[in-house]
């Protein structure tokens, strides 16, 4: 039988579930009208969203200052997407930082980076992989791993722009899947949102430890944050939504969901920059976010 304490501390839980209401784009106030003019319009063109979510406010950004930098580049990873929101939410202005889409969320990291130095091109050193030739008496691969430089500016990112087309008018995206016929209506989450997924998996995780159940699973929680609403249904939170996505959907269609998010709707910065190895030739895939160098680039003469 559950103890009192537990069966209060899981009605508490229940209760905090209320989804939170961050559907209004906060205007900030412009910079002209505040009293630090540093500031710099973003041109649109940098944003994978095209900047179509922010009811047509323009954003603008500053330069780190120094205090920022040092805290950026001595960032550890369990604190890293606090420290950047935080240091993020100052440095850009004309959107709150909360209601800007996380899909713009490293292009403008980029762009804060490139505004900061003077030389805008970042350098990155990378370990070819690929393989270069068998070996005659393992017959495994061996590989190239020649020591590499590059440099590129954020022009040579890549991006997965947003396709306007697959857009209700609201910004949402409607999904019927093909199996159980249910309607899905989901929406690009935004910096806060991205943060209440945390929250969220957090609480579940309590749930389920109270419930002597397993740990939930990360990414399911995602897709439950940012579901709007299930077959017309917008009133139910977080762990409702959960609950119908292990329950109710059948793998089958929670495939479907999967491939499509992959496949057609994918916004942002891509990962990796493509480079040339100067030993074999071949094009090697190199991840360009938050390599130890950073927001420290080396001074070069
Ligand atoms: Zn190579």
């Amino acid at each position: 039988m559950p103890s009192l304490k537990s069966v209060s501390q899981e009605t508490v839980i229940k209760e905090e579930f209320d989804s939170v209401d961050v559907s209004v784009v906060r205007e900030i106030k412009p910079p002209e009208e505040t009293s630090n003019n540093n500031f710099l319009p973003i041109a649109e063109d940098i944003l994978p969203t095209k900047g179509i979510f922010y009811n047509g406010k323009k954003l603008y950004g500053r330069t780190l200052k120094v205090i920022e930098l040092k805290k950026l580049s001595n960032v550890s990873e369990k604190d890293a997407v606090k420290t950047v929101n935080d240091i993020m939410s100052k440095v850009i202005t004309g959107v709150d930082w909360n209601d800007i889409k996380v899909a713009d969320k490293q292009a403008l990291i980029f762009w804060v980076r490139c505004n900061t130095f003077r030389d805008p091109r970042f350098t990155i050193t990378y370990k070819c992989n690929l393989p270069s030739g068998t070996d005659d008496y393992t017959g495994e691969d061996i590989i190239c791993a020649t020591d590499n430089k590059m440099s590129f500016s954020i022009e040579d990112l890549d991006y997965n722009y947003i396709d306007e087309s697959k857009l209700n008018k609201d910004g949402s995206i409607t999904m019927v899947l093909p199996f159980s016929g249910d309607e899905i209506i989901w929406e690009y989450p935004t910096n806060k949102e991205v943060e209440l997924i945390e929250e969220n998996y957090k609480k579940i995780k309590q749930m389920a430890k109270i419930e002597k159940k397993d740990d939930p699973d990360y990414a399911l929680v995602s897709y439950s944050c940012i579901i709007k609403s299930i077959n017309g249904n917008k009133n139910m939170n977080v762990l409702q939504k959960y609950n119908y996505i292990c329950n109710e959907l059948s793998s089958a269609d929670y495939m479907y969901i999967e491939n499509i998010m992959e496949d057609e709707y994918t916004c942002g910065v891509k990962p990796n920059v493509k480079s040339i190895c100067k030993e074999c030739g071949g094009t090697v895939e190199v991840p360009v976010m938050f390599s130890e160098h950073f927001f420290n680039p080396a001074f070069t003469k």
